[in-house]
């Protein structure tokens, strides 16, 4: 299929589009790289540098490439960001989704998989968390995903594009050639790793009074290869399918000190670490219950283990300890 790929030159973006072209597909990746990296875009897509808030060029783009189907990775992503600045995500991340969905729309597109989050669910009733579970936002971020996802219920209803919505749970871990690379960074593993790299002398830990057996925040972390994977059944199931949405994740919760215990485990190094204060918008537990896409569209993920996961993060970071300038 031809499938335009927002946020193509971002971490998760990239790899989905290494698979995409792995299965055959052909790729245009628009980024207008405020996060991503040219030099993570795989050299058999076309390449765009544009912006989604720019509702002329998304829809030129669009219909010159003859998209078949779009995947929307391009997005603010950062739960403690978006308490700060809740209009760049209740706006942007809204506004920018409304033109990338009206130009799908108008190039006759028929299938749309958006990247969502775990962090619609703040206040789970059950653990792991299932499709099923009431969607209570937990920051400005999760509530532009729920925002996007109601928004496609509608189209889908008014207008027919079909779509899946996939909340990832901890994007984790590098593929040889693609890694985690943000300006500034803030995700656990990168940070932690720069604490082995030397880069930086110690990891705090944010909050270590929540409800969770060692009081530290505990999340699922999966691969992005596995999370790649997830897009390329999703689209595939979107031939048959109006409606898809799955919740991702390896179903095993590991804690903020278990992750810095399993880089000092692969790395061999002591990583020094400190309590400090929780940071807005975090809820204590987030762990999938990914059956339902196990079941429906075969999912299996590949990286279960969280010494692997970090192994592959490792070996990218210290091949490059500068990110992609590297
Ligand atoms: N975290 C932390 N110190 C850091 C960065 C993150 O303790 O320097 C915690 C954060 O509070 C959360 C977990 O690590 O509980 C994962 O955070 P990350 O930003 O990697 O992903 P998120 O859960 O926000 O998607």
């Amino acid at each position: 299929m031809r499938v335009l790929v927002t946020g193509g030159a971002g971490y998760i973006g990239s790899v989905a589009v290494d698979s995409l072209i792995g299965a055959g597909h052909d790729v245009c990746v628009f980024d207008n790289l405020y996060m991503g990296h040219r030099e993570a875009v795989n050299s058999a897509a076309e390449f765009v540098e544009g912006d989604l808030a720019d509702r002329a060029q998304i829809n030129e783009v669009m219909s010159r490439f003859q998209a078949e189907a779009v995947m929307h990775f391009a997005s603010y992503s950062l739960v403690g960001e978006s308490v700060e600045e809740p209009l760049k995500y209740l706006g942007d991340n809204v506004s920018n989704a409304v033109n990338l969905i009206d130009a799908a729309l108008n190039a006759g597109v028929q299938r749309f998989i958006l990247s969502s989050t775990a962090n619609l669910f703040d206040d789970p009733e059950t653990i792991p968390i299932s499709e099923s579970e009431k969607i209570v936002p937990g920051s400005p971020y999760g509530e532009s995903k729920n925002i996007i996802e109601r928004i496609l219920k509608w189209v889908q209803e008014t207008k027919g594009l079909r779509y899946a919505a996939l909340r990832y749970f901890n994007a984790a871990g590098c593929t040889p050639i693609k890694g985690e690379d943000h300006t500034p960074e803030t995700h656990l593993i990168p940070l932690v790793l720069q604490v082995a790299l030397g880069q930086r002398e110690k990891i705090m830990i944010f909050g270590g009074d929540y409800d969770t057996p060692d009081g530290t925040c505990v999340r699922d972390y999966i691969h992005v290869e596995d999370l790649a994977q997830a897009h390329i059944l999703a689209l595939e199931a979107l031939e048959t399918n109006e409606t898809l949405r799955f919740n991702l994740g390896n179903g095993n919760g590991f804690s903020v000190k278990d992750v810095i215990e399993t880089v000092r485990e692969v790395t061999g190094h002591p990583i020094p670490a400190e309590v400090t204060d929780r940071r807005e918008g975090d809820p204590a537990k987030l762990v999938a219950d990914s059956s339902k896409i196990r079941r429906e569209l075969g999912w299996q993920p590949r990286h279960t283990d969280m010494k692997s996961i970090i192994q592959s993060a490792w070996d990218w970071h210290q091949a490059h300890p500068e990110g992609y300038g590297s």
